[in-house]
Parts: structure tokens; sequence; C-alpha cells
């Protein structure tokens, strides 16, 4: 409340104007993720947006004066050593399905480009994405999961019943082979119906003919690794997910991949060195902040929206106040200051 009344005033005081003119020539990059087809947005709001809200924003974006561009635009741009005015990106993390009827109805309803950031594991296996469906289900049902005297645990614990961390402790124990099936008993338990998400989508991935089709209607398809897997990991295998994930992205759109997004936001320097080692073109993090032409476009920020922030919010950071106002905070502190 006091946060939406502070902003109220610094719109009603021209700052949101000022602050939109000041970063004009700071590219915005826009992070979105899924779509919730049920109530996905109200488990992980972060995660899943209302289809209601990313049309708005869009909306919002067309009235403010943008039009988006492409990551190869974006670094186009950068090579001549300046960018364009209201220079402005969308970027979709992961490949969640619900996009195909969230997102992409307004995409093409503004002509707006925009880049997905795709990992290939799930939509390789068209199946719904283990460890957050099991986190879902928890949530949702709020009760332990019993296990049923045929289950294919039972060889494996000696427990009855298992609470979220322990079947999850459980699962990495017996691998990926053994996920769907643990899934499906979890489903059971808790009476929900997992062949309907596989029809509307919940908690799945694309499926490869969706995501060809979508690369030959105009989405860009970028990298994002193979399995979401990339700080903890080490060098050769954060080369093996990329070169993995930019073959399946190949196979699927018939174009080579040259931009990537961070998993969770989070790298290594010496993985940076690997990604200009590798050709990228840019990277993207979960950095909240405009572009700067000096920043490294191997660690690019970008203004992460989600279903929570609302749209006073929204504008406050698209005008770049938000940056100037964090710049600001960061210089106030004492071991910032003691550099300048
Ligand atoms: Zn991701």
């Amino acid at each position: 409340m006091k946060k939406t009344f502070i902003l109220l005033l610094l719109k009603w005081l021209g700052m949101f104007w000022l602050a939109k003119k000041i970063t004009t020539k700071r590219p915005r990059i826009l992070c979105y993720h899924g779509i919730s087809v049920d109530d996905e947005h109200l488990f992980s709001p972060g995660v899943f947006m209302r289809s209601s809200t990313f049309a708005r924003r869009m909306t919002l974006v067309a009235k403010w004066g943008y039009q988006p561009v492409s990551l190869d635009e974006l670094y186009r741009q950068q090579q001549t050593g300046q960018y364009l005015n209201d220079t402005l990106v969308i970027t979709i993390d992961d490949g969640w399905a619900a996009i195909e009827q969230g997102i992409l109805p307004s995409l093409r309803k503004h002509n707006f480009k925009a880049t997905l950031y795709l990992c290939t594991y799930f939509v390789e296996n068209q199946r719904p994405v283990f460890n957050l469906a099991v986190c879902y289900l928890f949530w949702k049902h709020r009760t332990p999961f019993i296990l049923t005297e045929n289950s294919s645990l039972t060889p494996y614990t000696a427990e009855t019943q298992l609470d979220i961390e322990n079947l999850l402790s459980l699962s990495v124990k017996l691998g990926a082979s053994y996920e769907q099936a643990i899934l499906q008993e979890l489903a059971d338990c808790f009476g929900e119906d997992l062949s309907q998400w596989q029809q509307n989508g919940k908690l799945m991935f694309l499926a490869p003919e969706k995501v060809t089709a979508l690369a030959a209607e105009g989405l860009s398809i970028e990298l994002h690794t193979h399995r979401h897997r990339f700080c903890k990991i080490n060098l050769a295998n954060t080369e093996s997910e990329l070169i993995h994930n930019k073959q399946y992205i190949a196979k699927l759109t018939g174009k080579q991949a040259r931009h990537f997004c961070f998993p969770s936001g989070r790298y290594r320097p010496e993985q940076v060195k690997l990604l200009a080692d590798m050709e990228i073109k840019t990277a993207t993090t979960t950095e909240n902040s405009l572009v700067n032409i000096k920043k490294e476009l191997l660690t690019l920020p970008r203004l992460v929206d989600n279903d929570n922030i609302s749209e006073l919010e929204f504008e406050a950071e698209l005008t770049g106040l938000m940056t100037l106002l964090r710049l600001g905070t960061s210089f106030l502190k004492p071991d910032n200051t003691l550099n300048q």
C-alpha cells in the first residue's frame, strides 16, 4: 500500500515521464515464463501468469509506444555503439505448453517479435515437469502421499506414507525413469487426472511439432540448456547441455540458436567464457535492470514480470524509474561510496 502510494506520487510528479526520457537509449528486456491453465498462478505466480494479465501487459507495451525487436536486432544495435530509442525485447523462458494459447495470441495481435528460451528435455519427453508437478500436487492437496499395497515404491521404502521431501529424495535416488510412474501414483492418491493435463498442457512443455510451428510463424527459439541445469554442473557437462540443446532446437526449427538464457539466472565466470568460445551472441540473467551500452552482452539484465506485479509497478519498471532508484540506493551503500 505504501509502495503504491509512493509510486502514484512519483508518477503524479512526472518522475515516470522523466525516467523514460533519461533511459530512452537503455533497452528493456522483458522476461516471462509460463501461463496458468487452471490455478498454477496461485501456486507459483513467479512462473505462471494468467493469460489475461499477459494480454493487458502487451496492450500497455503497445500503448506506451514500444515495438519489440528480436535479440539479433538488439545485438546489431549494440555493435553500432549505441542503442536506438525505446528498444524493447520480449523473452519467454522454458517452453511451457500453455504459452501457445496464453501468450502467442497477444503477440500476434500487436505484431510483436519475441524469443522463447527453450529447455528441450521436456519437449522431447512429453510428460509433466516432475519436481514442479509433485510440489503442485502437495500444495493443492496438503495431505501426505499414502502408498497403496502394490505401489511401485514399496520395494524402495519401509514407509507407508511420504511427505514431499521424502518423496523427492526417493525419486532422485531412483532416477528419471521412475518419475512418471511416481507422479501417476501421486495423482491417483490425490484424485487428479493426469490425462487431462496432457490435453490442456498443465505443467507440460510444448510438443516438438508445436515448437516447429511456432518457429515457422516467427517466434525465435533460443538456448536454455537441455535439462535446465547450468550453474551447479562442471564445464564439460555445461558444454554438453548446450550442445544437446542446440542440436535439438536445430532439428525442430532448422535454425542455429545463438542466444542463451541462464537457467535460474545463475552462472560462474568460466561458464560465461565458454559461451563466448561457443560464439553465443547474447546471454540473459534475472538481474532486474535496464540494459546499459557498457554492459557485457553475455550477462544482460532483464525486467522479470510476474502475476503478482501490479500495473503501476510494471510501469515503474518499464519507464526505468525502478532501475534509477536501485542505482541510487546502491550508490548510498557504504562499500560502493568507498569505491567512487
Ligand atoms: Zn528457466
